[in-house]
């Protein structure tokens, strides 16, 4: 049965004037810097969790990384702990190959073929594309982010793949490069994936080759990046689309308002409705350890530490976040009952 809202668009005028946002400002500086380094010595002792080792040479991160970044809309960043040490992408690229797709399809069009709601299930499930009729439910978890990655612009594998790695490097500000020991790790491990990519090819929900398809996305998921290029691309979706660092701008804004749309229901995998419940805020997790949040205008908040709960959520990622999310005003739902005289509408 296919649901009747994957086919409806909701009517909303992307011209309307002048542009209607509804957030604030982050704090000044210093108090920032202040709320940052409290959220790390905070957090640095708690060493429950566990780092991820179904690929291979994951297993191998130090438990003890932690590093947090916040990037603000004029592209100041702030940064305490591990910022230098280098990771690989995983999950956290997800959000923004669909940005990619969205950009090139229209963000309607990437709605009907790959879904927008969270699946309830782990991210790389096969129950979750054999009980759903549309096969991939959202970009977010690996069927659909394989499907995603199938869709990206190019005729061939590598026009696919570079399409992806200098996207993924303008809302980095950077060039961003293969680790090719993550990649090489993951390859020979990845039979799941490919599994998943066949199944969906079986439904007619994959758009390219799937072993190619496959290998595309395991690339994409072993990007090196460091916290503060994962705090630039999320202060790139939360300032409209346009990287606050470079000036370049990746996506347009309608692009990106669906995107975080899917980040708030699906980027936490099967806890993504706890999160947002207690954080309030679009977020997406990677198993290598990496958090992204998104604070619509207000900017970009990054945690990396590599041990991870039961659904594959940095732990100290989550606690960090949780702390600053309240104390910078990140959350999206969070309102102030009004003072004074009622002003009439
Ligand atoms: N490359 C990983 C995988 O497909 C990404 C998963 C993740 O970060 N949750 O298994």
């Amino acid at each position: 049965m296919t649901k009747v809202s994957m086919h409806e668009e909701l009517p909303f005028d992307e011209t309307a004037t002048p542009p209607r946002v509804s957030t604030g400002d982050l704090p000044i500086h210093a108090e920032i810097r202040q709320l940052v380094t409290e959220a790390y010595e905070r957090y640095r002792g708690d060493d429950s969790g566990t780092v991820a080792d179904y690929i291979p040479v994951l297993a191998q991160a130090a438990p003890g990384l932690f590093g947090i970044a916040v990037v603000g809309p004029w592209g100041r960043s702030f940064e305490i702990g591990d910022v230098a040490a280098r990771f690989s992408l995983q999950s956290v690229s997800k959000p923004f190959v669909f940005a990619l797709v969205c950009d090139t399809l229209g963000y309607e069009e990437a709605r009907l073929r790959l879904g927008v709601n969270s699946t309830g299930f782990p991210f790389n499930s096969l129950m979750a594309v054999e009980l759903n009729a549309d096969r991939t439910m959202n970009p977010l978890v690996n069927a659909g982010a394989i499907a995603t990655t199938s869709l990206v612009p190019g005729a061939t594998h590598d026009e696919k793949w570079e399409s992806i790695r200098a996207r993924l490097s303008m809302f980095a500000g950077r060039e961003l490069t293969v680790n090719a020991e993550v990649y090489a790790s993951e390859s020979s491990t990845n039979m799941r994936n490919q599994g998943i990519a066949h199944l969906l090819r079986s439904y007619e929900r994959l758009y390219f080759d799937p072993d190619e398809a496959t290998d595309i996305y395991t690339r994409q998921c072993s990007l090196d990046v460091t916290v503060h290029d994962l705090a630039v691309m999320a202060a790139t979706l939360a300032n409209g689309g346009v990287n606050p660092v470079t000036g370049e701008t990746v996506i347009r804004p309608g692009v990106c308002r669906r995107v975080l749309a899917v980040m708030a229901s699906a980027g936490l995998y099967e806890l993504s409705g706890d999160w947002l419940y207690q954080i309030g805020v679009p977020g997406k997790s990677g198993v290598s350890g990496g958090i992204v949040t998104v604070s619509p205008g207000k900017g970009g908040l990054a945690t990396y530490s590599p041990p991870l709960d039961a659904a594959g959520n940095s732990v100290r990622g989550q606690l960090a976040t949780k702390y600053l999310a309240d104390r910078l005003g990140l959350n999206l739902f969070a309102s102030v009952p009004a003072e004074g005289p009622p002003t009439p509408f």
